[in-house]
């Protein structure tokens, strides 16, 4: 397999599958550069070894054809201003007019292209729309993680047209390099910190990691299926009924296999699913009727804290609590510090998954973990042991 530090790009044409599915505000401003940021490395490697780059991806869930809100147009300004030159735009990714701006492609300059789901070709992974795009290139890079699971046109179906030249981004390197030193665990205490609203999307990670983890963290929402599954009352919280034997397994199953698992042992509560709400604290197994668990308190934060603080390999995937909520964000951010402070004491932490990165930007502290993982859905399968088909197409 060919990487992308020691490929030489002179006088190559490098078509690149990127994630700039940015937000935008209504003035079509990104209100989160993240993603393109990541991706200017990779971009900066081909241009510096005198290759060109052509930029690929998607922007947002448009439902028939092009849509200027989900225009990828847009994103130049801010594209231009953190490569220091001119990016040329092909209004449609395809056809006659990008063919032409990208055969006149010199070295040095990049094209991006426009939107490529507006062609619903590009999920349905149609061979021929792959072959377009990949006409227009002499080398395949993947740099788009958050995409990797889906056998799409521009992330799994394109690189049947490269042979030997395809290859990741340093995105997708950084990703697969730290991802696998976690499921690999070599240092132990290994601790996986779960949170998030429902076991339901949860549970296939949560089995797959009983027989690697030494610690197993369970908090947010779906903490209150399994004090209900164990006889404790949980008043007016998330319950998942359909979970409640999926729940008593995974203690079977977490003793079985000598996992600690950790269950919150106190709630902060509110009389509503609201930041206004009156708030009072119980036991995890005595929440009164008419209240519901929106936060872990004091007493669980402590004995978590405990168990991260001594580990050596941490993953945390899901918030504590509803911690969008002001008064409710406390226990997340008390997982977050510990998290932190572990790291700076030697342990690999890897945050992955929509609403931990959301947290962690939230609180400024995402420069203080190993690593926050640009992946949702790719992330949870890699862990899972699926074998993404984005990974797969290059890897082999
Ligand atoms: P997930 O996408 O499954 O990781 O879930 C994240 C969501 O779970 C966040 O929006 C949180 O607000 C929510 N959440 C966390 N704890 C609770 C709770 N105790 N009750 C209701 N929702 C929760």
């Amino acid at each position: 397999m060919k990487n992308i530090t020691s490929y030489n790009f002179h006088q190559k044409k490098a078509i690149i599958r990127v994630d700039f599915n940015v937000p935008l505000n209504a003035q079509y401003e990104i209100t989160d550069d993240t993603r393109i940021r990541a991706t200017i490395p990779s971009i900066k490697k081909i241009l510096a070894d005198g290759g060109s780059v052509i930029l690929m991806s998607h922007l947002g869930r448009p439902k028939n054809g092009p849509e200027e809100k989900f225009s990828l147009v847009h994103l130049i300004p801010d594209l231009e201003a953190k490569l220091n030159l001119k990016v040329k735009f092909a209004p449609d990714c395809i056809g006659e007019e990008a063919a032409l701006i990208a055969k006149n492609l010199q070295p040095g300059e990049v094209l991006l292209l426009e939107n490529l789901r507006f062609y619903k070709e590009e999920t349905n992974g149609d061979e021929a729309f792959a072959k377009k795009l990949a006409n227009l290139a002499d080398v395949y890079v993947n740099d788009a993680f958050g995409t990797a699971h889906r056998a799409h046109a521009s992330t799994t179906i394109i690189a049947n047209y490269f042979n030997e030249n395809k290859l990741f981004g340093f995105v997708i390197e950084n990703e697969l390099k730290s991802i696998d030193s976690v499921i690999s665990a070599s240092s132990k205490p290994f601790t996986a910190i779960l949170g998030g609203a429902k076991v339901s999307s949860k549970i296939t990670i949560i089995e797959n990691l009983l027989g690697k983890v030494d610690n197993l963290i369970i908090g947010g929402g779906m903490t209150y299926t399994f004090i209900k599954a164990m006889g404790g009352q949980i008043g007016n919280s998330l319950v998942e009924e359909d979970y409640l034997e999926t729940a008593k397994s995974v203690i079977k199953k977490a003793k079985e296999a000598g996992v600690k698992l950790m269950l919150p042992v106190d709630s902060l509560n509110g009389d509503a699913f609201d930041n206004e709400a009156n708030r009072s604290v119980s036991d995890i197994d005595a929440i009164p009727e008419g209240w519901m668990g929106m936060d872990i308190d004091e007493k669980s934060i402590k004995a978590f804290s405990e168990t991260i603080l001594n580990s050596k390999t941490i993953l945390w995937n899901g918030p504590m609590g509803v911690f969008e909520m002001e008064n409710f964000q406390k226990g997340t951010k008390e997982i977050a510090t510990a998290i932190t402070k572990a790291t700076a004491n030697g342990a690999f932490s890897l945050v992955g998954g929509g609403d931990s990165v959301a947290a962690i930007n939230k609180f400024n502290m995402a420069k203080q973990v190993s690593y926050v993982s640009t992946g949702g859905g790719a992330l949870l399968e890699y862990i899972e042991g699926k074998e993404l088909p984005g990974i797969k197409a290059i890897r082999g």
